[in-house]
């Protein structure tokens, strides 16, 4: 999977090989992919992680490398003055899974808020081009369907997801404000859902697929007709660096468009496993989204990004992954 990937960004070899990369979150479940395409592209990579939902196993492979060094800590605690020579600058530092950060609210602000601030100076001080991982909630419950740039949100400032929502909301905020007051080179990614090996946490696609290798019910919750956009990894990674490299400063959404309920994320899973594991219904958590879809056509129109890997597809390397790799 990794050599596909690094087969279709072969065309941004020239702009990587010989670069320094600063990657927050480098131990998670994106910022590992993107620092292994990295290295595979000749780039030397800084990666920083506390390792709170990133993981070590993530980026042991990379440790021996002379291009790639790693930094156990918070990105709110950097000294922007470490940090020199660095062509890039990729914050992708932040917890996403709902469950997690809602147990630690504050630390999740942090990460959006500090930590873009601190990310931000490092690109500042190096006139580095600078790549923000902002995400679809910005949109919150959305007014508009499907999200494109334009829609400015439906957020709950004080609900158990403003934390994440808001703080990513500032981050994007202060990004657009050094672009503009310094004239940083910068890019703002919506990342919508994204699933594929590495992701290990309360996600709902890695958690029905370890569901589904327990034979534990799966649980789906509300009545599963909120929808949600899955991308596989490899598209995903693709898109940020289409949109590093052949994007302009300005936000763009990442994502696959294909639109399933949660019912549907089931009726696939069962599909491809073959499987018939028992079905619970659970509450459905307070101010979760009732649908999410990209509109990508900026992206699509501007940086030539189209997800190729299609759900039935991604959900069946991801399951051998789990079963493969994981639950072994
Ligand atoms: N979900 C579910 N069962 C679970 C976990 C999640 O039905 O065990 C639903 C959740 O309510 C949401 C969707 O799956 O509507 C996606 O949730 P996830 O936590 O993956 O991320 P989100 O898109 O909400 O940030």
């Amino acid at each position: 999977m990794l050599q596909e990937l690094v087969e279709s960004l072969k065309i941004y070899r020239e702009y990587v090989e010989g670069k320094k990369f600063l990657v927050t979150g480098g131990a998670g479940f994106i910022g590992s992919w993107v620092c292994d395409a990295i290295i595979s592209l000749g780039g030397s990579v800084i990666c920083v992680d506390n390792l709170s939902t990133g993981n070590h196993s993530n980026i042991k492979h990379l440790l021996d490398s002379p291009n790639f060094t790693f930094i156990n800590g918070n990105v709110e605690d950097l000294n922007p003055d470490d940090f020199k020579g660095v062509d890039y600058v990729l914050h992708l530092a932040s917890m996403a899974d709902p469950h997690e950060y809602q147990k630690y609210p504050i630390s999740t602000m942090l990460s959006n808020s500090m930590g873009t601030l601190k990310t931000l100076q490092i690109a500042e001080l190096n006139s580095a081009t600078y790549l923000l991982a902002s995400t679809s909630e910005v949109y919150g419950d959305p007014l508009e369907h499907p999200q494109n740039e334009e829609h400015w949100g439906n957020v709950n400032p004080i609900g158990p997801r403003a934390c994440y929502d808001e703080s990513k909301r500032f981050a994007e905020a202060l990004t657009m404000s050094f672009h503009r007051e310094k004239n940083l080179d910068i890019r703002i990614a919506r990342i919508f859902n994204t699933y594929g090996p590495r992701l290990m946490d309360g996600r709902v696609v890695p958690k029905f697929i370890k569901q589904l290798l327990n034979n534990e019910p799966l649980t789906i919750y509300g009545n599963g007709t909120q929808t949600r956009s899955f991308c596989y990894i490899t598209d995903l990674v693709e898109g940020l660096f289409h949109l590093l490299f052949r994007g302009k400063p300005g936000v763009y959404n990442l994502g696959n468009p294909d639109e399933r309920s949660i019912l549907e994320v089931v009726d696939e899973l069962k599909r491809i496993t073959g499987m018939n594991p028992e079905i619970t219904f659970h509450p459905l958590p307070q101010d979760d989204p009732t649908k999410r879809r990209p509109d990508i056509t900026k992206a699509r129109e501007e940086l030539g990004f189209e997800p190729k890997v299609d759900f039935s597809e991604g959900l069946r390397r991801t399951f051998e992954w789990f079963r493969n790799e994981v639950m072994k």
